[in-house]
């Protein structure tokens, strides 16, 4: 049962990594991916598939790989994933569908998520595009979407309404689209050409693209409702939390937000771009998901001597992907478990000149099924830092609730929907980041896929998918 090992992906050099944005990690070429895909033991009940949100048919797009005929095993996956290359590359696979695969029960999972990154590549490649489902069905619908929005909750929600026959257009309000896969996930890990690839696809089916349109300022919400027969709103959660501590106001100190966007959207590593960043000595980043871990890669390939990531629970309760922690331990960046910043220090021109930390220890359960944590007093402890970068979380931009007129919200502004993805105004549909709060890029999916099939009943189409 144990047989042959799961094939890793090939890395570039330590050298590469210090000094340039270059993806860390390189696609399986055609000779792996059917070496890996033979490993799928196929099994009948597939429980591989029941682990991911937008219902890939995981055991068929594999066994299409291992027969070496990609072409049809592309069409198997952007059936109901628009973004194979970007989930390839983000998805938090060891959670999902690779947890339940049955070979990672006596050995290790089928790389899953290697191989849809292999053939997310394959389709850009060779320009297969997304089927236009709505064009070859008899009955297509009839009527329009507003999305506001461009990241993967709208361009899911995009792809599946134009399929259907509706007319789509898309309003972002930043200059480039993709939401956090262009201005939040790095270009090593994720490269920005794969993502403007995949709209691409969505462009080539009539989707249509607004940029540089804020919903709410440059056209209101209620004018926009009177345009269109439907509107998904898919604004993410674009507004930092911060620990409320002394000395976060300090020059140096950084949401991970603006951080993260000056570098990869504006491209502040490049030498000829115009945006600066601070190429610090010392950094410390503050808390431990994917949002903590990019932003100290990021400080490893901007030239910090130490990079210092202090996260209050143990490692076993790290939400950010196995694979980023790895990696961001391979760099050199050093985790410090159980640690919480209670004060950051000044010099005497307003600069942060380091910060003082206390130890935690776990206690019980909370919520959400993670370990709390106490802080241990009298443990304070002071390290060195000129940079420091806070990644602690977001909520959704206060825009939302104060321009989208009578839209329920909770009290952090997360638009309240039903399990159909449908707000309390007519017409008004909702999904990803704007209502979980910060999540992940294929529970946002799920959630425009789920707005999707709802605006199709509301428009008496006939939903494809
Ligand atoms: C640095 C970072 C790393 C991450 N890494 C991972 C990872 O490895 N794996 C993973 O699964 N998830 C990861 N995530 C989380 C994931 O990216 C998000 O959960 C996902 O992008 C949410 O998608 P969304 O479509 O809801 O919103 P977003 O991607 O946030 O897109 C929202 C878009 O709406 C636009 N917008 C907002 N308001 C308006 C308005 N009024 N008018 C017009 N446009 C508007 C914004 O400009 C933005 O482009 C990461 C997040 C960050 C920040």
């Amino acid at each position: 049962m144990k047989g042959t090992p799961r094939n890793k992906l090939l890395e570039i050099s330590m050298i590469e990594r210090q000094h340039t944005f270059k993806e860390t990690t390189l696609t399986y070429d055609k000779d792996v991916a059917i070496n890996e895909a033979k490993r799928c033991l196929n099994c009948k009940s597939a429980p591989c598939r029941q682990g991911c949100p937008v219902g890939v048919n995981i055991p068929l797009f594999i066994s299409k790989i291992a027969d070496s005929n990609f072409d049809s095993a592309v069409q198997v996956v952007k059936a109901t994933n628009a973004l194979p290359a970007v989930c390839g590359r983000v998805c938090p696979q060891s959670e999902q569908c690779e947890k339940l695969c049955v070979r990672g029960k006596n050995g290790s999972a089928v790389a899953i998520g290697c191989l849809e990154r292999f053939l997310g590549d394959y389709a850009i490649d060779n320009g297969i595009y997304c089927a236009a489902v709505g064009a070859n069905t008899l009955k297509a619908g009839h009527g329009s979407v507003a999305i506001i929005g461009s990241g993967p909750a709208s361009l899911t929600c995009a792809c599946e309404c134009i399929q259907n026959g509706y007319k789509v257009v898309v309003f972002e309000a930043l200059h480039a689209l993709g939401g956090v896969l262009i201005y939040g996930i790095p270009e090593f890990r994720l490269p920005k050409r794969l993502v403007d690839a995949e709209i691409k696809s969505l462009v080539s089916l009539g989707v249509k693209f607004e940029i540089n349109t804020l919903i709410g300022r440059s056209i209101s919400f209620s004018d926009l409702r009177k345009r269109f027969d439907a509107v998904f709103i898919g604004t993410g959660a674009g507004l930092p939390n911060f620990m409320d501590i002394e000395g976060e106001n300090l020059n140096g100190v950084y949401s991970a937000n603006e951080y993260l966007t000056r570098v990869n959207l504006m491209k502040a590593y490049l030498d000829e771009s115009d945006t600066p960043i601070m190429r610090a000595r010392n950094v410390l980043v503050i808390g431990g998901g994917n949002v903590a871990f990019d932003s100290a890669r990021t400080a490893m390939r901007l030239g910090s001597k130490s990079v210092v990531l202090a996260y209050r629970r143990t490692k076993d309760e790290i939400p950010a992907r196995v694979e980023e922690v790895e990696q961001a331990e391979i760099e050199g960046v050093i985790i410090s478990i159980l640690s919480i910043p209670v004060k950051l220090l000044s010099d005497d021109n307003g600069n942060v000149r380091g910060a003082i930390l206390k130890k935690c220890k776990l206690s019980e359960m909370d919520v959400r099924g993670r370990r709390s944590f106490e802080i241990i007093e009298n443990t304070d402890y002071e390290i060195e830092c000129d940079l420091v970068i806070v990644a602690i979380g977001t909520n959704p931009n206060p825009i939302v609730k104060e321009c989208f007129s009578d839209l329920v919200t909770d009290s952090v502004g997360r638009v309240l929907v039903d399990q159909n993805n449908i707000t309390n105004l007519p017409g008004v549909y909702a999904g990803g980041d704007a209502v979980t709060g910060a999540a992940t890029v294929i529970s946002a999916m799920g959630a425009g896929r789920s707005a999707a099939k709802s605006i199709a009943r509301q428009l008496n189409g006939k939903y494809i998918n």
